[in-house]
This record gives C-alpha cells, structure tokens and sequence, in this order.
C-alpha cells in the first residue's frame, strides 16, 4: 500500500513561516498588527470589493451579518438544510427561526421553492414578509456557495430584492468563484448579495489555522462590523462601548498565514480546478459513479469533488464505503447529515425537501487537497472502482 491519501490538508509553500517570524519578532501576535489590515487589503482586492473586515472564523462572520442584519429573537432566517451545520448555528445564537429550502441540483439553495416558499407560505406588505404559520417577519436568507459552486444568485437576489429580504452569502467554500456570464459576470461568490462571509479554518482553500473574513455592499456597514468584531469600543481613550460588541478579531499571526495564503490562492484554484478534470475523466462513463459537475456560466475554486453513486446499484451504507476506502489508505468522506434531522432543529420547519434528503445519501467527496499527485489521482479512481464494483448488487 502506497502512501495515504487525505481528504484536504492545508498546503504551506509559500511565506508563511517568514511572516509568522516576522509578526512574532514585532511582537504583534494579537487582534492589532499590519498583517491584519494588510490580509484586509488584499482580499479587498482579490474580490474586486472595498472593504473586508477579518474575524475569528467563518462562524463569526456569518453572527456578525446577521447581528448587522437586525435579526432578532423570533425572525425567520431562511436556511439550507444540506451543508455544515455552522451556517445554520449562528440563527439560533439570534434566537431567531431557521427555515430549511430545499436545493436544487447545485447543492445550493433552490430559488424556485425560495420563490413559492414566499409567495404561499407568506404575506407580504408594507415592504416586510411574514410567515403565516407565526406572524414572524422574514428578515434574510442564508445562501451557501457549497463545494466551490455557485448558488443560482440572479434569480435568488431577484426574490431577495422584491420581498425585503437581507442576502448573507456563505462562501466559506467559494473564496475566489466568480460568475464568467450573465448579470453578475465578473463578480466573486460573497461579493452580490448584502453580506459575505468566508472562512480559513484547516481545510478550506486558504487557511490561517482558524480564521474568517465579512464583506458586504456597503463599505460602511463592513467597518460598524469590524467595529463590532473588537467589542465595540466607541472611544480611542475610554473604554465606552454603546453597543454590545464581540470577541471575533482575527489575530495578526494568522493573518500573517493568511496574507502568504493570499498570495497562493490563484495558484492553488488552478492546481483544484485541473485536479477536477482528472477526476472527472477518469470518471468519465463511469455506471456506479459520477463526478458532479459545476454550475455553467461560472469560474469555480473546485474546492471540494463530489462523487455521486448510483443507488440502483450501489445500497451499501456510507459508513461501509468511507471505512473500506480508509484501509485501503484513502480518506474520503460522506456528505453533510440533514441540519433539520440534527437534534437541535428536529422542531424547526422545513420547506419540501426533496433534493436535499436525495444527494445526502449520495454524495462522496473524495481527496482534493492542493498537493495530491496524479499519480494519486489514479489510486484513489481505481481504488473506488474496485470496491464499487465489489459492491454492485447489479452485477451477475
Ligand atoms: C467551514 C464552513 C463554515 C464555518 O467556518 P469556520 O471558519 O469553521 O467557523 C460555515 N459554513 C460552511 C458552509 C462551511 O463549510
């Protein structure tokens, strides 16, 4: 057995030890320092924004969006159901009601049940959507750019747009996805809607061990978040603070990570988008399995590869075929559980979810890190080949 294969591990060939040294020599290791606003800049930049506020984690900057947002204890927060629970947590940190809509074939949220959801379930007057069941105002959606992909935004911002509805774009996943046609041609995943929220924790395709960053379509609202991030302190010289603020500074060590990640961050989006192609190649016509492909009309990261297997034919459970693949040296893993079937949201209402329970009993991501070989590409494509065609029950 050769070497083992890990799902997607962070990759460190640039200057990060340089930059770390450096903001430990200066002795600035906490939330202030030049790497801070210096990682700031830089994304600004690279999302063609003009301002990025950088916090602790993705988590942060999706509380700090909906905190900006005004949502408050009893407000409905549309959700996803099929992604990591950590978009959906910070709406119950408000208090407030997550909805789950389903998604369509992009993983994403599904814009035409996002539509009949607000136009049957709702009412709408005086510019704010209401909930029928409960009299509670709809105040923001949660759209997750899952895997790298693109959610369908024209027609999401559209919805958003006629009923009054704050847009917090999840592109934890998506740093660096763009539109390439259409409306929106030109613009980053986390750069439409009213906030964007992006993460560095270890396996997301920049990291600063555990970090995140806000944007949003206002340069000012991105520095009341920024603000808020540092315990919302009012006065340079006294501590008066007429707002409760939060802990959720980025500290200058990992953005000094960050600011070497940054500058790899086009290199490492080329090595994933053609690691995908070998994938999907080597997949090609493939019975038991296929690799799903991006939304058209877009530039993805390609951060995260889904296998889907075919269930005619393949009923082993997930748990069999992700343990079998590890003692064959390869780390794979299954698709999110559903975040409405977590005991914590078994109360919660769900929007006619279809989809959602389909590709969770589906989809496989298989290793995508930066540095995999094609060489390993091959092991793990007839690795996965051997142990389907062991289980295909169609077989005879
Ligand atoms: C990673 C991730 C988050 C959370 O980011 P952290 O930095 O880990 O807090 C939120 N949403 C999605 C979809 C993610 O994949």
């Amino acid at each position: 057995m050769g070497r083992f294969i890990p799902l997607c591990i962070p990759n460190f060939e640039g200057n990060e030890r340089k930059y770390v040294d450096d903001a430990i020599d200066q002795g600035w290791v906490s939330t202030g320092g030049a790497y801070i606003t210096k990682l700031e800049e830089e994304m600004a930049k690279f999302l063609h924004t003009d301002n990025v506020a950088a916090c602790q984690s993705g988590t942060s900057a999706l509380h700090l969006s909906l905190v900006q947002s005004g949502v408050q204890p009893g407000d409905v927060v549309l959700v996803p159901p099929l992604t990591f629970i950590a978009a959906v947590n910070p709406v119950k940190y408000q208090f407030a009601q997550p909805i789950f809509i389903d998604c369509d074939d992009s993983f994403c949220m599904d814009p035409v049940k996002l539509r009949e959801f607000c136009e049957q379930e709702c009412d709408f007057a005086d510019g704010k959507l209401t909930y029928k069941a409960n009299g509670a105002q709809v105040k923001a959606l949660v759209v997750v750019h899952v895997f790298g992909n693109m959610a369908d935004m024209e027609s999401i911002m559209d919805i958003a747009h006629k009923y009054g509805i704050k847009v917090i774009e999840d592109a934890t996943e998506a740093l660096g996805t763009c539109y390439t046609s259409g409306r929106y041609a030109g613009k980053y995943a986390g750069t439409i809607g009213d906030f964007g929220a992006f993460s560095f924790n270890g396996n997301k395709i920049i990291t600063t061990g555990g970090g995140g960053a806000v944007t949003a379509n206002k340069s000012e609202t991105v520095d009341h978040i920024r603000f808020l991030s540092t315990q919302a302190k009012t006065d340079p010289h006294y501590y008066i603070h007429d707002e409760i603020g939060y802990n959720y500074r980025m500290t200058n060590i990992q953005a000094a990570l960050g600011v070497a990640q940054m500058e790899e961050l086009p290199e490492f989006i080329r090595r994933k988008q053609a690691n995908f192609d070998k994938y999907a190649k080597l997949f090609e016509n493939y019975e038991l399995g296929e690799i799903v492909p991006f939304r058209e009309g877009i530039s993805s990261n390609k951060w995260f590869y889904s296998l889907k297997i075919n269930r005619e034919r393949i009923t082993a459970e997930m748990r069999e075929i992700i343990t079998r693949l590890q003692d064959n040296g390869i780390q794979t893993r299954a698709i999110w559980g559903l975040i409405n079937e977590q005991k914590p949201y078994l109360n919660e209402t769900t929007y006619k979810l279809e989809k959602a329970p389909y590709y969770a009993e589906r989809i496989l991501n298989i290793p995508s890190s930066t540095q995999i070989t094609d060489e390993e590409i091959e092991t793990v494509v007839s690795e996965i080949k051997k142990l389907f065609e062991e289980l295909d029950n169609g077989k005879n």
